[in-house]
């Protein structure tokens, strides 16, 4: 991976049971960063939407999340521990395989900071973790039982600050096992009871990262570091994606997710011209984001891909917003 803010990356997930019966695949990773549309346009259609579409790299339906993540968040992950924030984002319609890229890479993720943090003995390692997840503008706590939405407070020094965000610190292995079990079970529960609320809601694992040289070594506040890693799972594209594609701008009061819509924006123009006015502030998710998102922080977008013919107006629009990404 190329030393870059922000890399774009594309899955394409395998046709499912039922889609296997009744649907068809027309999309094809010709190599390592390209992805095309296999069947070929009608003349109106060739000028709305390109048949081709170039990535930091993209993934066919035979690669394991294992190698989505060697290739397309490792790098991006692991600059947490140098005090690099960063983010890794899953993009992509409903049942395109956000949470099932995301939960593979949050846990491989985790272990392998967990195995630099061991090795790096001359430094003093603080992990710490948290979950939350946004609905409608609102921040709930993933690891508590009081549902009382979350303010974000304005800090002098670290930022935007999630008040009251239950902040666990890790003990060892089981213990993260344990947390990520939990947030898996409130997924679980959002997404039987509430259809609606879990493809609507953004949930993020959060691990804060604290090192200072070890106490033996002589400890050195200059050398402190402190960086957070966040792995979010968007809500599904599909509502707002035209929106974005045709470049429409939030109005009040509209039924579209200011959050998902905002992070369009502000990745568009962060692609485009850094110094300009970015409006990390129009939306909870990007005031989470801001640090890894702009400045020296790094992200990594993994666009999800169903392959259906049925789906491809919503594929085309993530693989368009994807390119908006670039
Ligand atoms: P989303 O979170 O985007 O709504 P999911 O991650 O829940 O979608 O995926 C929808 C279904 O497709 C799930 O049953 C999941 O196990 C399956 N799936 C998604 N991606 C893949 C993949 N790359 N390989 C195999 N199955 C997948
Ligand atoms: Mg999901």
């Amino acid at each position: 991976m190329e030393e870059r803010n922000i890399f774009v990356s594309a899955r394409l997930r395998p046709l499912n049971e039922k889609e296997r019966n009744d649907d068809v695949s027309d999309w094809e990773c010709i190599n390592d960063t390209t992805i095309i549309y296999n069947i070929s346009f009608s003349p109106s259609e060739r000028l709305m939407y390109p048949s081709a579409y170039t990535f930091d790299r993209v993934f066919s339906n035979d690669c394991c999340t294992r190698q989505v993540y060697e290739e397309a968040a490792k790098e991006v992950a692991l600059s947490v521990v140098k005090g690099i924030n960063s983010s890794i984002l899953a993009y992509g319609q409903t049942s395109s395989g956000k949470t099932y890229t995301m939960t593979g890479i949050t846990e491989y993720a985790i272990a392998d900071i967990y195995e630099y943090v061991q090795k790096h003995v001359e430094r003093d390692f603080v992990l710490k973790f948290s979950a939350l997840e946004i609905y409608n503008e609102s921040v709930r706590d993933l690891l508590s039982e009081d549902n009382t939405p979350l303010r974000l407070l304005d800090d002098p020094e670290r930022g935007t600050v999630i008040e009251k965000l239950t902040e666990e610190t890790l003990r060892d292995w089981n213990h993260v096992i344990h947390l990520l079990s939990i947030c898996e079970d409130q997924r679980q529960i959002g997404e039987t009871s509430l259809n609606e609320t879990s493809s609507r809601s953004h949930q993020i694992i959060r691990l804060t990262i604290e090192s200072s040289a070890s106490e033996h070594l002589g400890r050195d506040n200059s050398s402190n570091l402190l960086a957070t890693l966040n792995f979010v799972d968007l809500a599904g594209s599909e509502r707002v994606s035209q929106s974005l594609a045709a470049g429409i701008r939030l109005k009040e009061g509209c039924h579209i997710n200011r959050s998902l819509l905002t992070l369009g924006t502000v990745i568009r123009k962060l692609s485009k011209d850094k110094t300009g006015h970015i409006p990390f502030r129009d939306s909870k998710l990007t005031r989470i984001l801001q640090p890894s998102l702009g400045g020296n922080g790094r992200t990594a977008i993994i666009c999800t891909i169903s392959p259906a013919r049925s789906h491809v107006e919503q594929s085309r629009n993530t693989l368009l917003f994807a390119s908006c990404a670039k």
